[in-house]
């Protein structure tokens, strides 16, 4: 009986770029469909541990690779796990990673093609850069029935029960019109040096009458020695290993002896993954014992912040036959990762040292690693100080912590920050006015995570950590300019305050600002106007929204003219109306919405047209 089958959307749309790309790069699907083996291969050695039937079934594990140029096809066949029925249905017809649907229109879009393989590894469907159709016979160990799945790539696929007499699965490319090099052997034989040396196992080549030729190496990479090691091969099995195609930003290969023994050979990539912030986003270490897969579950290997590193970890001090849940709670597990983290942060720090170079990490991983200062107690020092930031001193580079301190001038001991959503803006808002006239350098905060771990870093290195509402430092600047008249100024507040009573819980003047004639605020100790914002906008109850306060500059023309117009009654319209405005600017330079915004631009074409 055949079952026929659509592919999830999501697939459909990914083959049809796939398949009609003009990407040249075609050959990378054998090394997909190595990888995809070598996986399989891996599954069943782990599965052999623990289940002594399967254990006795499973020969030596190897990947075949069949050329045959009569028919012209390709057959990649592992002895491996296999799939039954509903894992050919679920791996090989749906992508079930979140955020995929997203990412795919938007690469449809742009026709990024490179970046969309790059993002998925592509994998399994990228067989049919080749060919027109596919079979998959395929048998899952310890089970009885075989499958065959057939597709042509279109619009969705067969499978059949089949015969089969061992597990695992022989992937059959019936070549396209064009791409029939795939079955000459020297061709071959070239590509899978190129791409799969690393791969653990046996890679066997058949030459039909001349016999058969393994072609790889077949020992794995982490476990020989640095200078035996290209580093073409350290790339290649970054890109097995990730699934990735770019070149790998960082490159750590170290052994741990002396009580635990350990092997790790771990990445960190140079572009991020569309995925790094999706909540189900995995984390990227594989752990083996003495070089058997054992699993790529093992979240307490490296911490969550890690978690756009990729590699191998390899100990021989774990048992075999650990079951995945007793590596979670294993005293063992948790040494490795502080060695490993350890080792990152210090390979980092090195790298730091050179800013263009670090500056690829920090963009592309950032975000994300500075959530270690909250997660991680024990580095938190660490990752600040490897954190980096826009600041007011140099607006277009990033500055560390450590370069704002050796900028304070006389015995300041205070870091200041602001946070936003955007440099640009951010850096025009009228609460850096009185820091920039004085000098003072403050830190431009613009990812949602910088609200998070600022509440958890007073300090650093001995100096607070402050945003600038919190300011303590007597901030206001020496004047010679005119101010408006004491008397009417207090009007003017009494004015306002009555005014804006259901926006602002009070109004004040202030001598922090040079330029703008008014700005928002909080009081001392409240959530920032951002923070409030940012939990808004994940619908989180905000119970005690901060209050505002209005701060007025009353060196400011506008305000020193509302102050005085305040002496007739007969003005009451005219400044509630310019107040009006000048609220609206306030919010706006905070990045705040605007209650009336016709209202705003009405008035503001208005005033405009009387003074051209
Ligand atoms: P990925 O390797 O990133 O998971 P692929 O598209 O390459 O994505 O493969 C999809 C899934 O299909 C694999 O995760 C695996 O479950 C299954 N699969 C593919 N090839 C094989 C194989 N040779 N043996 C067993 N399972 C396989
Ligand atoms: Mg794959």
């Amino acid at each position: 009986m055949t079952d026929k089958m659509h592919f999830q959307a999501e697939v459909s749309k990914l083959l049809d770029i796939v398949v009609n790309s003009l990407y040249s790069d075609k050959q990378i699907f054998l090394r997909e469909l190595v990888s995809n083996a070598s996986d399989a291969c891996d599954k069943l050695r782990y599965l052999a541990i623990t289940n002594q039937e399967i254990g006795k079934e499973a020969g030596e594990l190897k990947i075949r690779i069949t050329p045959d140029d009569k028919e012209m096809t390709l057959t990649i066949s592992d002895n491996g796990i296999g799939m039954n029925k509903d894992d050919l249905v679920n791996h090989l017809g749906t992508i079930a990673k979140s955020g995929t649907a997203d990412f795919l229109k938007n690469a449809k879009d742009n026709g990024s093609v490179v970046d969309l393989i790059g993002q998925f590894g592509v994998g399994f469907y990228s067989a049919f850069m080749v060919a027109d159709k596919v079979e998959v016979l395929t048998k899952k160990a310890g089970e009885d029935k075989a499958y065959l799945w057939t597709s042509n790539g279109v619009e969705g696929f067969d499978v059949v029960e089949a015969k089969k007499d061992k597990n695992g699965t022989d992937i059959k490319l019936f070549l396209k019109e064009g791409e029939k090099n795939y079955v000459d052997t020297i061709f071959l034989r070239h590509i899978i040096r190129t791409y799969s040396d690393h791969i653990n196992y046996p890679i066997i080549l058949n030459l039909g009458e001349a016999g058969e030729e393994t072609i790889n190496t077949a020992s794995a990479l982490w476990a020989r020695h640095k200078s035996e090691i290209t580093e073409e091969q350290y790339k290649e099995f970054y890109r097995h290993i990730s699934k990735n195609f770019d070149d790998p930003w960082m490159t750590l290969h170290f052994k741990a002896e002396g009580n635990i023994e350990y092997t790790g050979l771990v990445y960190i990539p140079s572009t991020q993954p569309y995925d790094l912030f999706q909540p189900d986003r995995k984390q990227g270490l594989k752990l083996y014992v003495n070089k058997v897969f054992i699993s790529d579950k093992v979240d307490e290997l490296i911490p969550h912040y890690m978690r756009f590193v990729k590699g191998v970890i390899d100990s021989s001090d774990l048992p075999l036959n650990i079951s995945r849940e007793m590596l979670q709670s294993s005293p063992l597990i948790a040494k490795i990762r502080q060695g490993a983290v350890s080792r990152i942060l210090k390979e980092l720090k090195n790298r730091s040292k050179n800013y263009d170079d670090y500056k690829i990490f920090w963009s592309a991983f950032g975000t994300a690693f500075k959530e270690g200062i909250y997660e991680d107690f024990a580095n938190r020092e660490e990752i600040a100080e490897l954190s980096r930031f826009y600041s007011t001193g140099e607006p277009d580079k990033l500055t560390s912590f450590d370069g704002y301190i050796s900028r304070i001038k006389g015995d300041g001991k205070n870091i200041y920050y602001i946070t936003g959503d955007d440099v640009n803006v951010l850096i025009n808002n009228p609460q850096l006015e009185a820091f920039m006239s004085k000098g003072i350098e403050v830190l431009l905060m613009v990812d949602p995570i910088d609200e998070f771990w600022t509440q958890t870093l007073p300090q650093y290195k001995g100096y607070n950590i402050k945003h600038i509402s919190q300011a303590s430092e007597d901030l206001s600047i020496e004047r010679k300019d005119k101010k408006a008249d004491a008397g009417s100024l207090d009007k003017l507040i009494k004015f306002l305050t009555d005014l804006f009573k259901d926006e602002v819980s009070k109004v004040e003047t202030t001598e922090k600002l040079t330029k703008s004639p008014a700005s928002m605020t909080v009081e001392q100790g409240q959530m920032s106007i951002h923070l409030e914002r940012l939990m808004k906008g994940h619908q989180q109850q905000v119970a005690y929204a901060s209050s505002r306060i209005f701060e007025i500059n009353p060196y400011h023309p506008l305000i020193i003219k509302l102050a005085d117009m305040t002496a007739d009654k007969k003005n009451a319209d005219k400044i509630t109306e310019v107040a009006k405005i000048i609220l609206d600017q306030a919010k706006i330079a905070e990045g705040e919405p605007i209650k009336d915004p016709s209202f705003f631009s009405e008035k503001l074409s208005e005033y405009i047209l009387k003074a051209i």
